[in-house]
């Protein structure tokens, strides 16, 4: 298994509190900031992936509504989760990190080989996240206590899938952290 990384997903405002709110992804942010501090401390790349949408965005007019707009309070990471000086950011402009953010550079500069998949939503942006990373050769590692989605079916169904489709291996939070160990 080649060199890891952690990718966290729109753990910002709007998701956790604001107007797109997940009430159960509040229970993953003490498992969160607890794997983040352990992969700094073992130079483990931490890697933002924000959704920052303009209000045109086709997320925005055919599905969602407006959230996270770039620039507002809404698309910032939870303070929770603040990022690091040395942690990566990348904006995105619909479900997956890939998609026209420059993440896979940043990943290949770095020798990433191995992304471990974090933040909302296990069906929806990790999913498609997941989507593109397979699609690159990387190896995906999901904790079932990092992600969430807004219900306990599409939690479940999305993990599954993520396993089933992609090869992802499902772990938990503390699992994932004896292997940075
Ligand atoms: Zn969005």
């Amino acid at each position: 298994m080649g060199k890891k990384a952690v990718v966290v997903i729109d753990m910002l405002n709007d998701f956790i509190t604001g107007s797109l709110k997940c009430e159960r992804a509040e229970k993953i942010i003490p498992n969160l900031k607890k794997l983040l501090e352990t992969a700094r401390k073992y130079s483990i790349p931490v890697i933002y992936a924000n959704d920052a949408h303009y209000e045109e965005d086709f997320e925005v007019v055919r599905r969602w509504g407006k959230h996270a707009l770039k620039g507002t309070v809404g698309a910032q990471v939870i303070p929770e989760l603040k990022p690091d000086k040395k942690d990566y950011i990348v904006e995105k402009r619909t479900y997956s990190a890939f998609f026209e953010t420059g993440l896979d550079i940043l990943l290949r500069s770095l020798g990433v080989e191995s992304l471990i998949l974090t933040g909302i939503h296990t069906n929806i942006c990790v999913r498609h996240t997941a989507a593109d990373a397979f699609f690159r050769g990387y190896e995906i590692i999901v904790p079932k206590d990092g992600v969430e989605a807004f219900t306990e079916k599409e939690h479940e169904d999305g993990l599954k899938y993520l396993e089933y489709v992609y090869g992802a291996k499902i772990k938990t939070i503390d699992e994932v952290i004896k292997d940075i160990k």
